[in-house]
């Protein structure tokens, strides 16, 4: 009893809180990445467990593949929302007027869709109960 301590929350974050803000989905408290994301040299770099709560994010071996679909929807809603933006404010531009956009802002938004791809699949698919007063080892 005396090794582990309970963690008691001021504020409960909702589900979407902790998605958006890569957050543990057991404690919503702990980070899923060692860095913010416009650290570009290293926005793909995850704690293996949980700083707070010491949950494995990796929670099967070969998990993360999962998300790899995740990130394939979002990238097709980019390129879907792009092209309509382009087509309607731009009144269609030639070929390139689409292909060079859209490739940029795919490129560009490759370490947002990283993270919310990994923090949605773990979320969604981990199978992990949020337990907002967490047992942590001390
Ligand atoms: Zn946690």
């Amino acid at each position: 009893m005396s090794q582990y301590q309970t963690l008691k929350l001021d504020h409960q974050p909702s589900r979407f809180q902790a998605i958006t803000a890569c957050k543990c989905p057991q404690c919503r408290e702990g980070k899923m990445f060692k860095y913010p994301f416009f650290r570009v040299d290293k926005f793909d770099q995850m704690h293996n467990n949980c700083p707070v709560c010491n949950l494995r994010y990796e929670v099967e071996p070969g998990f993360w593949y999962g998300a790899m679909f995740v990130s394939y929807g979002f990238s097709i809603l980019i390129l879907a929302v792009l092209g309509v933006v382009l087509y309607w404010f731009f009144n269609d531009p030639p070929i390139m007027g689409y292909i060079i956009p859209i490739t940029v802002i795919s490129l560009v938004s490759v370490p947002f869709n990283f993270r919310i791809s990994r923090s949605v699949f773990l979320h969604l698919f981990g199978f992990v109960k949020y337990k907002p007063e967490i047992v942590v080892n001390e």
